[in-house]
């Protein structure tokens, strides 16, 4: 019974040539390849077993040895039939047809050893007001794991390389016919990988990549904002066995600044005028964020009126262009009086220029 099963799976004769062999399973491949029947864990069964039954009935060694052997084999395991190198995708069939089909079927088992992509890293940055508007060049210092210098990533101390693992004969995980079910255990020494690292590299513990901070030099373009995120392509972490390194995200924060508040590309600030300016105009210093500028305050400015001044904002991100600055006027109402003050004042007052009339008529047109 047990020397027919792999024959049967395929659906092909005893008598069966290479070609047919090879035709039977592509087709059955194709059938039930774990991509075109996710989450159904039967097909995948199923996958596996035409597969490994295609592995021993390509190679004609190991098909003879199987018509010879094959149920006590089946009993066994099947194991010992491959070397490692043999194991991952070599023959034309399969670099043909199911590229990397295997690489993705396997990969779990092949973990260590397998070609994989760094991961991201996200960095936060806290930038000024300032920097923000102008564009900055800065320094970052990202803490990040990298390939092993010592080992070059291998794990295994200089000199020494992976030996395939002596329990699982490089398999990597044991099938065992039980019944009708074959059944697949991984191999706890190796914990599926196949090899084994005999003295591994002192400096990276085996680990094959060790904790390195790098400082990067990046350049801020101007109109960054809160939560901008600036990618840096390849200065993530390390990719394993040559895979490409990820990115890094820096993710800009923008400081409070103690006068400007920023409201998408148009920056806020309040500049205080005496009651005199307000009254009479004048000439007064404004802050902005290339230094003061000199702003000209028409008699009669109320309180919480607003002037702009253009394009002395944020420049925008994308595009040409950039805000206003916006100065809202506070008007500085003294609270004590001295006595000749208080005097003036009540002339002021009594001679009755410049009335409660026109001035609610300012305030309201604003
Ligand atoms: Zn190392
Ligand atoms: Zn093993």
């Amino acid at each position: 019974m047990f020397d027919r099963d792999y024959y049967d799976l395929l659906g092909v004769d005893h008598s069966a040539t290479l070609e047919e062999i090879k035709k039977a399973y592509r087709r059955l491949a194709h059938q039930y390849h774990p991509d075109k029947n996710p989450g159904n864990p039967s097909a995948e069964e199923q996958f596996r077993r035409i597969t490994q039954a295609y592995e021993i009935l390509q190679d004609a060694q190991k098909r003879a040895a199987y018509d010879r052997y094959g149920a006590s084999l089946g009993r066994r395991k099947f194991t010992g039939f491959r070397e490692p190198e043999e194991f991952s995708p070599g023959g034309d069939v399969y670099n043909d047809f199911f590229g990397d089909i295997f690489e993705d079927f396997f990969g779990v088992r092949q973990q260590k050893f397998a070609k994989t992509r760094g991961a991201d890293l996200r960095y936060n940055l806290d930038v000024s007001l300032e920097e923000a508007a102008f564009g900055a060049e800065t320094e970052i210092k990202i803490p990040r794991t990298t390939v092993c210098p010592v080992c070059r990533g291998s794990c295994c101390f200089p000199g020494t390389a992976p030996v395939t693992c002596p329990l699982c004969k490089g398999f990597g995980s044991f099938h065992a016919q039980r019944g009708f079910f074959m059944t697949e255990t991984t191999c706890e020494r190796c914990r599926g990988e196949g090899k084994i690292i005999v003295r591994p590299c002192s400096q990276c513990r085996g680990m094959g990549r060790v904790k390195l901070s790098r400082i990067i030099r990046m350049n801020i373009p101007p109109g960054v904002g809160n939560g901008t995120r600036l990618r840096m392509r390849g200065e993530g972490e390390t990719g394993r066995n040559g895979g490409l390194p990820g990115d890094l995200y820096v993710v800009i924060s923008l400081k409070k600044h103690p006068v400007f508040s920023r409201s998408g590309n148009d920056i806020f600030c309040q500049v205080s005028i005496s009651l005199v300016e307000a009254v009479m105009g004048g000439e007064i210093e404004v802050p902005t964020l290339k230094g003061k500028a000199k702003v000209k305050v028409p008699a009669g400015t109320p309180e919480g009126k607003i002037f702009t001044l253009k394009g002395l904002g944020m420049p925008a991100l994308q595009g040409a262009g950039r805000g206003d600055q916006k100065v809202m006027m506070k008007v500085e109402i003294p609270n004590r009086l001295n006595k000749r003050q208080r005097e003036l004042l009540d002339e002021f007052n009594r001679l009755g220029a410049g009335g409660g009339k026109s001035r609610s008529k300012s305030s309201a047109s604003y």
